[in-house]
């Protein structure tokens, strides 16, 4: 059996990052696959992200996520190059480097102690004396305790990067529906066997959830366990602002976000509020304090936008990536929480090849879903 015979029939429910991702990654491996959306591709999750694409920050993490944010960020120039060419959406992809930065000493031994871990993974990260600091970025706040710099990492917009892995999978002959809801998923015997339109029903072989934070939904209704949740997070855009910053700006929490047009992005908010989006003065008032705090000048700007999104959370606290135990059929791609943008890369070449038929990468299966709580699939 060949990589396209056994791939045959895959239907990818959910065009976010992820899904696209995986998408183009089929696609260019010359196995044809659907993709189904049930609004418009890259507007969700996808579409609210900050776009900063950066070093591991949290210690806490497995060797294993590190890994799959290497793979990304090594991933990222030449994928980038590659779709823009192909596709003429400019993906905004600006390695400006990112400022780590404390203007107290809680929070200064905080970034010490993330730069020790940043460092300790074999990542450059420059220690830099606040005056230089404020030389070299003048956004940065005059109350500077620490700063330290990152060549090379930086922000892209994610909606457009979605967009282009859309067009440019569709270009080498993937189909992508768009306006077309999954209201559920179709059972034959113990085995997933596709997908439920309004209309009619799209039988695959394979079916993958990429789903976001709604994984959870059509993960239940076959008795698999896709603990995926929406995390809430709210950003605003300055612009007009007396400073501008060179570079993405990180600290006490959030970042700041120069983008191509002008505007700076401040992001985001970090709530359990269920699937409610709504923009709310307790938002507003953290991500100007946050403003304030690491880059104060973009105060005396316009607010010009605020929004919010879902991020795909998982209470595994990882992605989940690969077959479903228990349940035939049935893949899932989801779970990426804050940083779906940076390792959608590697997510997507990873669960592509498997699909494929490629020799198994154990990177993959260290991302395998829960075992289902019930038995399989119901009904
Ligand atoms: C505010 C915010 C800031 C972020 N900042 C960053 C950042 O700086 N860096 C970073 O790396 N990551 C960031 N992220 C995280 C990143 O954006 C996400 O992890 C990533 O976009 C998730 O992609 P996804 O494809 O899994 O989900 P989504 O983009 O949400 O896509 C899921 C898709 O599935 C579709 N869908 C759901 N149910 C159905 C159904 N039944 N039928 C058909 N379609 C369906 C939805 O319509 C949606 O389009 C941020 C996220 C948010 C919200």
């Amino acid at each position: 059996m060949n990589g396209s015979d056994r791939a045959d029939g895959i239907v990818i429910v959910g065009g976010g990052v992820i899904g696209c991702a995986v998408l183009f990654e089929l696609a260019k491996r010359g196995v044809h696959a659907t993709l189904v959306e049930r609004g418009m591709v890259g507007r969700e999750a996808s579409w609210a992200s900050a776009g900063i694409i950066s070093l591991p920050s949290r210690p806490a993490w497995r060797p294993e996520r590190v890994e799959l944010g290497r793979r990304s960020l090594e991933r990222y120039p030449d994928l980038v190059d590659e779709l823009e060419a192909t596709t003429g959406i400019a993906i905004d992809y600006n390695r400006t480097g990112e400022w780590q930065i404390a203007v107290d000493a809680e929070h200064a031994a905080e970034e010490a102690a993330r730069v020790v871990y940043q460092r300790g993974l074999g990542y450059a990260v420059e220690e830099v004396p606040p005056a230089e600091a404020r030389q070299r970025e003048p956004a940065l706040p005059e109350a500077l305790e620490a700063a330290w710099f990152v060549p090379g990492v930086g922000s892209l917009t994610v909606f457009r990067l979605t967009q282009a892995l859309a067009a440019g999978a569709r270009a080498l002959g993937a189909t992508v529906l768009e306006q077309t809801p999954v209201g559920g998923l179709l059972r034959d015997g113990g085995r997933v066997a596709g997908v439920r339109l309004l209309d009619r029903d799209l039988p695959a072989a394979t079916t993958v959830l990429a789903t976001g934070a709604w994984t959870r939904f059509l993960g239940d209704a076959v008795g698999a366990a896709l603990p995926t949740r929406p995390v809430k997070g709210q950003l605003v855009a300055f612009a007009n602002a007396p400073v501008r910053p060179i570079s993405v700006i990180a600290g006490h929490g959030g970042y700041v976000r120069p983008r191509p047009d002008g505007s700076v992005v401040v992001a985001a908010t970090e709530e359990e509020a269920g699937f409610d989006r709504r923009v709310t003065g307790d938002g507003l008032a953290w991500l100007l304090d946050l403003t304030r705090t690491i880059c104060p000048g973009l105060l005396a700007g316009e607010l010009v936008e605020s929004w919010s999104g879902l991020r795909p959370g998982s209470d595994t606290g990882d992605p989940m990536m690969g077959p479903v135990p228990g349940t035939d059929g049935l893949w899932v791609a989801a779970g990426h929480f804050r940083t779906g943008a940076k390792e959608a890369p590697a997510t997507g070449a990873l669960v592509a090849a498997a699909l494929a038929g490629e020799p198994p990468d154990p990177l993959l299966a260290a991302f395998a879903p829960p075992a289902a709580v019930g038995s399989g699939v119901a009904g």
